[in-house]
């Protein structure tokens, strides 16, 4: 992973970057910030710059072989520890059990948390642990020799999954660091390691990504429209996760497109039983959702837009979206746009300042039947 495919974090990798150039690179290292903003990737970022035979002022080369294996996962001089479920049945006991899991959820969408981790490997709502199992792992990784002459480097993710065993196998290990290792500890709270462990480490404290930077990875990773994806970047808190979450989740995007699809058939068939469903569902949700739903629909009427005016180029849909903007987009034209957009906009107004959403949700549906009449 190179740093520049890692989210923000700018003062960090220059940090990091810094370091090295000084030939101070601490053995043992804690990447401490909150969860869900990417310290693994960065991590890895770091790790690579570190392998990298040509590392530039700013970045690794992504080309030379020590990168190329670091982007696969495979460079033999790159250890994980991380916890797992233990489980005789499974044949698991320590991370290298689960190492292809891992290397497959990491290159194929590398910001997740413990509970992405434990639903991709099938084991929601187990306890993951780092284990005494994982400490004999690392002692036997530690002798061997390095493969490109360079650092071996051990990432421990969430070392604060440690049991007591473990943790007091690796403080024992960071009292007397191997010659040319490297510990990466990538922790969300450092509440629950051993005091004696964080004094070992240099601490490198990670802070939340803002907005700003969760919303761009929304637009150009998830095709989220930017005013959705800014909704869905204020309502994370700084963490991308959560926001990555909230954009492929049920509650979110999906069922917005269902309620959506929903209430155009039952508009275009004017029938009013479905429409009165229909805007008793919307106005059930919460106000939040509520205020997600009205930009879906905004989000949606321009890309029908677009769909009929610029032949499609540009959009910004997803498979399902653009399958129904096959025969959707044609009923939104300069006939109803610009009322149609009013008519949104102006239900956003209206339910920040707290209206009655039953009756806002009513009126905005018996509007929208005329309105899609229009456009026929
Ligand atoms: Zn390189």
């Amino acid at each position: 992973m190179l740093f520049k495919d890692v989210i923000g974090h700018s003062k960090t990798k220059q940090h990091l970057i810094n370091e090295v150039k000084a030939d101070r690179v601490s053995h043992a290292q804690m990447l401490l910030g909150p969860p869900g903003i990417g310290k693994l990737p960065l991590a890895i970022a770091f790790a690579q710059y570190l392998l990298c035979d040509n590392p530039s002022a700013k970045d690794s080369c992504g080309i030379c072989p020590n990168c190329q294996k670091m982007q696969s996962l495979t460079h033999p001089d790159l250890h994980f520890v991380y916890p797992v479920v233990v489980s005789k049945t499974d044949k698991i006991a320590s991370s290298d059990d689960a190492r292809t899991e891992w290397n497959k959820l990491l290159t194929s969408r590398p910001y997740f948390d413990l509970n992405g981790w434990m639903e991709y490997i099938g084991f929601e709502g187990k306890n993951p642990i780092i284990g005494v199992e994982e400490s004999r792992a690392i002692l036997k990784k530690l002798s061997l020799k390095s493969f490109s002459g360079k650092y071996k480097i051990m990432i421990v993710w969430l070392p604060e999954k440690m049991n007591s065993q473990a943790a007091n196998k690796l403080l024992k290990i960071l009292e007397e660091p191997p010659t040319k290792t490297l510990f990466f500890l990538v922790c969300d709270s450092s509440e629950e390691i051993l005091p004696t462990i964080i004094s070992r480490c240099q601490i490198i404290r990670i802070p939340q990504l803002s907005p700003d930077e969760i919303s761009a990875y929304l637009e150009d990773k998830h095709k989220l429209d930017k005013s959705l994806a800014q909704t869905f970047a204020n309502l994370s808190q700084g963490n991308l996760v959560n926001a990555i979450n909230t954009a492929q989740g049920d509650e979110a995007h999906n069922a917005y497109f269902d309620l959506f699809v929903k209430l155009m058939r039952a508009a275009y068939a004017a029938n009013p039983n479905e429409l009165m469903d229909v805007s008793d569902e919307i106005a059930a949700l919460d106000k939040e959702k509520q205020k997600n739903f009205v930009l879906y629909g905004l989000h949606i009427f321009r890309e029908s837009l677009i769909k009929n005016y610029l032949n499609g180029e540009l959009l910004n849909l997803r498979e399902e979206e653009e399958r129904f903007l096959d025969k959707f987009a044609r009923f939104i034209n300069n006939q109803n746009i610009t009322e149609l957009m009013t008519s949104f906009n102006d239900a956003y107004y209206h339910i920040e300042r707290n209206a009655n959403a039953k009756i806002l949700f009513s009126d905005l549906v018996i509007s929208l039947t005329k309105l899609i009449r229009k456009g026929v």
